[in-house]
């Protein structure tokens, strides 16, 4: 037991040491070390066993210590580059920028948490001194602080520390407590203290409908809406209507999951289907919708098991892409070209745009332009090598194709000083201190990306290895 009271010592000094350079002294509080809860004249049956559950324990209330305390600094930090920026002539409405995403990239999160991580930290520092504390002593985890900290959100400063005085997360309140519970406290909290400002939020949450895919296993995907109440159940409603009317005329549809003709689907399957027609406005399926399926020239016309990867989703099976472009056996190679002519499946009628890797880099076969903006083409090709934004641990859709050195500054366009960034991002890159540029140290041909901060800290970000490539360690 010394022996991991000393340990924790030794790190919880280290951690300070190093954190201290240039803060305010009480941002750097550690909360106090717990009293043992093994009885000293007990004897517990295995000493090893004993000690590494104390182990755990100890380096579980350092995890929400360190929380704590990365939530301080962050505070700090957001103040220090407000100040900096007022220094430089930053107007008032501007300052602040660029503090999320810094502190993203320093802490291995996409932008949108390192601002969402900038919001906890400020409302536990500067609204919910008790929170903090509870987080500070290890009796709160930042997961179950962030709950405390979103459900009192709704509420105006006074409220909110009234709420946060009323519940004494640091008296040892919530010991034992699941997320549930704390969550059921805090809103019952928040409900008394501002019924209105509650029952506000809940009408405001229809303001985040929107519409999200992600992976499933086997080649699926989900396909999710978030919708107010009514407009979903009768999305859900119609849908069970056509199924029902379509199994009562005795469907015999476009096949079920073996994707034979004649099989009777399944409830299910019919409303999977309908969902898919009316979306597309095709029946059957999704002719004239572009799929960017990018994969060697070996998985296409050799049989290769190399597999390719589907713009929007991940990584296919090599068999799954060459289905889809009814090429189940090989073919005479075409010329490697790049986006190549659509591939038109007489039976599924999906068109693919046919993308090859050159063989012998891996590279996209590259094109450049001379115009300012990037043309259709070179800016579907930078998409493609880079599926998602191009900041480090940011995984947010493309939405600009921006020029790595600004136009302005001499900077060209092309393959090379392209760089696909999302919405955030882009808007981030424009803000003062901040520079990317492309370099390629590895020599493997990925392309690479390195992102300066304001502080003069560099981030890379890797293009994703195309298919046939594994990644290079660097
Ligand atoms: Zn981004």
């Amino acid at each position: 037991m010394e022996r991991i009271r000393e340990r924790q010592a030794v790190v919880a000094d280290a951690l300070v040491a190093a954190s201290s350079r240039g803060l305010p002294a009480s941002a750097l509080q550690l909360g106090p070390v717990p009293a043992s809860p093994v009885p000293a004249s007990k004897v517990p049956p295995s000493t090893v066993s004993s000690d590494l559950i104390e182990q755990l324990r100890v380096l579980e209330e350092m995890k929400s210590a360190i929380s704590g305390l990365q939530a301080r600094v962050a505070v700090a930090f957001d103040l220090a580059q407000r100040a900096e920026q007022a220094e430089a002539g930053v107007p008032a409405s501007e300052r602040g920028q660029g503090v999320g995403a810094q502190i993203a990239l320093a802490r291995l999160e996409s932008p949108n948490r390192g601002s969402r991580l900038l919001g906890l930290a400020k409302a536990l520092v500067t609204e919910m001194p008790r929170t903090l504390a509870a987080l500070q002593s290890g009796q709160l985890n930042e997961w179950r602080a962030t709950l405390l900290v979103r459900e009192t959100a709704c509420l105006s400063v006074e409220d909110r520390c009234a709420v946060d005085e009323e519940l004494a997360a640091d008296t040892g309140t919530f010991a034992g407590k699941g997320d549930k519970a704390i969550i059921a406290a805090a809103k019952a909290a928040a409900c008394r203290r501002d019924p209105r400002s509650v029952a506000r939020r809940a009408s405001r949450a229809a303001a985040e409908r929107t519409v999200s895919l992600r992976p499933a296993p086997d080649t699926m995907t989900y396909l999710t809406a978030l919708l107010p109440v009514a407009q979903g159940v009768a999305a859900y409603a119609a849908l069970t209507r056509a199924a029902d009317s379509a199994r009562a005329s005795g469907d015999t549809g476009p096949g079920g999951d073996t994707g034979s003709r004649g099989d009777v689907r399944g409830r299910g399957q019919v409303m999977a289907d309908t969902l898919v027609e009316r979306i597309t406005g095709t029946p059957g399926g999704f002719s004239g919708i572009n799929l960017d399926l990018v994969m060697t020239d070996r998985t296409l016309f050799q049989g290769d098991s190399e597999p390719a990867r589907l713009k929007g989703y991940g990584i296919v099976p090599a068999e799954w892409g060459r289905e889809l472009l009814g090429l189940g056996q090989a073919v005479s190679p075409a010329p490697a070209v790049s986006p190549g002519p659509a591939v038109q499946d007489q039976e599924l009628t999906v068109w693919l745009r046919r993308l090859y890797t050159a063989p012998a880099s891996g590279e996209l076969l590259t094109m450049d332009s001379k115009a300012r903006l990037f043309p259709t083409r070179l800016r579907r090709f930078i998409e493609i090598r880079d599926d998602t934004c191009r900041t480090p641990y940011c995984d947010a859709p493309i939405r600009h194709i921006d020029h790595v050195l600004p136009w302005r500054s001499g900077g060209t366009t092309t393959v090379e000083n392209g760089a696909g960034l999302c919405e955030a991002c882009n808007h981030t890159k424009e803000s003062p201190g901040w520079n990317n540029k492309t370099v390629n140290r590895d020599g493997q041909g990925n392309h690479t990306l390195e992102v300066s901060t304001p502080t003069g800290h560099t981030y890379q970000s890797k293009a994703p290895p195309l298919p046939g490539h594994r990644p290079s360690r660097t």
